[in-house]
């Protein structure tokens, strides 16, 4: 998922959030929403569909205020359904706030529980954070506080586990919250008349935010009429910093920075480890658009071998197409990418991607280059096998959907078609992203995983 949130007195927020939804809507397409507050009261937008599907000028001249947040979803927990759809819209006790969430809880069998609440009952693990900071509101010592919502928030985040990175408001504060392992990214922005919050920092460009730094893991910011003030809300002994080294290989925009380090240059410097790793005789370095262009870059340089297209991209496709029938499914592959015979005929090639989570779409777009008349293929992946699921925000499914947690690389070579098929080795690729490589979640590529979780867990489960 995609968070954002703006407090900048007398400007356009809804219209400033739009913009920076629109830069996060690679993390999430199923559905997008803003809360705007004038002051006084929380107005919340949110639909299923895209950015640009959901929102219009009409919607969003209605939305007027000083103080915004927006999401975009991509359900880890929580069916892709409306009531879904983020931000979370609550009121307890004479304080209202909303809320939006980017991660997944790993323990909200046992939130659920201590709320008396029976699994399934609750729609998304978000929704349950929402539910118990209503708790929190409405317990009696809460009565009087000066500051409600800060000391629900205080009870509520260390009872938390997993990964989540939250933007929340009231009618006059935006608060930002990151585990205290940091998983997701969360970044802090400056305008000339406000403060901006949002997953990546291509978002503060598009709103012309200054970016300031990452909200650290285990920080919780207070933005209000007084500037920023930093809490820390969880016992430090807690805090071990492992964002995730996948927003590097597939996640993150590769016009964004992350723990200091620019995206694209880290996929750039995994091509070229995989080059060092894995050469190979070949006449042509293509990418698999656009995941693996980068790679396939810096595969190219180290190599001194040419860099080409494969395949041309179909801009206008989204995520999904509608093809009634198995044989029209097969051939749709094409609608999203066809190759370039010119290029490709006769040709040994060394094809980059940046990962194989299940290889149904990649196995047909190998075999469009076979039938374009490559007569090599050497397929050259940016990262180790993936082998474990994701519970930290990442929806790659249990066990049995990834190939190589069932197959090992030889035969994932054979039911792919290529000639060779290397992965890079994680040293490298962890090399590539950062000179402190121990400081990153790589539980999907081994199996070790950083906050407990069973492995046989279903996401299931976790709703
Ligand atoms: Fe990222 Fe993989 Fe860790 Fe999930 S398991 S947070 S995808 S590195």
């Amino acid at each position: 998922c995609g968070v954002f949130g703006v407090r900048a007195p007398e400007q356009p927020v809804s219209h400033i959030t739009y913009l920076g939804l629109y830069a996060l809507q690679h993390r999430g397409q199923e559905s997008a929403g803003m809360a705007v507050s004038e002051g006084t009261k929380i107005w919340v937008n949110k639909d299923m569909g895209l950015v640009s599907t959901v929102f219009d000028h009409h919607r969003l001249e209605a939305l007027r205020g000083h103080l915004a947040i927006g999401h975009t979803r991509y359900s880890t927990t929580g069916a892709s359904a409306w009531q879904n759809a983020q931000p979370s819209y609550r009121t307890a006790q004479e304080v209202q706030f909303a809320l939006a969430h980017n991660g997944n809880l790993v323990n909200t069998p046992e939130l659920a529980q201590e709320l008396g609440l029976a699994p399934g009952t609750v729609g998304s693990d978000s929704d349950l954070v929402a539910e118990h900071l209503i708790a929190e509101l409405a317990a009696p010592d809460a009565l009087g506080d000066a500051d409600p919502l800060e000391r629900a928030l205080a009870r509520v985040l260390p009872r938390l586990r997993g990964a989540f990175s939250f933007v929340i408001m009231d009618e006059d504060r935006l608060i930002g919250v990151r585990d205290p392992n940091g998983f997701r990214p969360l970044f802090l922005g400056q305008l000339p008349q406000g403060w901006v919050l949002a997953s990546e920092t291509p978002a503060l460009d598009v709103v012309g935010a200054k970016v300031v730094r990452e909200v650290e893991p285990g920080e919780m910011v207070v933005i209000d009429a007084s500037g920023v003030r930093s809490v820390r809300p969880f016992p430090s002994a807690t805090i071990n910093p492992t964002l995730c080294s996948f927003e590097f290989v597939y996640f993150a925009r590769p016009d964004g920075v992350l723990r200091g380090q620019g995206v694209h240059g880290a996929r750039k410097r995994m091509g070229m480890q995989l080059a060092v790793q894995a050469p190979v005789d070949a006449d042509l370095v293509v990418p698999v658009p656009e995941s693996g262009i980068p790679g396939a870059q810096g595969f190219a340089q180290q190599s001194g071998i040419p860099y080409g297209d494969g395949w041309i991209k179909n801009r206008y496709i989204g995520r999904t197409f509608i093809a009634p029938t198995q044989e029209l499914r097969d051939n749709a592959v094409r609608i999203k990418l066809n190759p370039i015979i010119e290029n490709v005929a006769g040709q040994r090639l060394v094809v980059v991607e940046d990962s194989i989570i299940r290889a149904t779409t990649l196995r047909g777009t190998m075999r469009m280059l076979r039938e374009a008349g490559a007569t090599a293929i050497h397929l050259r992946i940016c990262s180790p096998p993936y082998r474990w699921p994701c519970f930290y925000g990442m929806d790659t499914g249990d066990r049995s959907t990834l190939i190589a947690a069932n197959l090992d690389v030889d035969a994932i070579r054979d039911y792919l078609g290529v000639d060779s098929l290397v992965y890079l080795e994680l040293d490298r690729m962890l090399g590539a992203i950062s000179d402190e490589p121990n400081d990153f979640c790589t539980a999907c590529m081994t199996g070790d995983y950083p906050v407990p979780v069973s492995v046989n867990t279903t996401k299931d489960m976790l709703e």
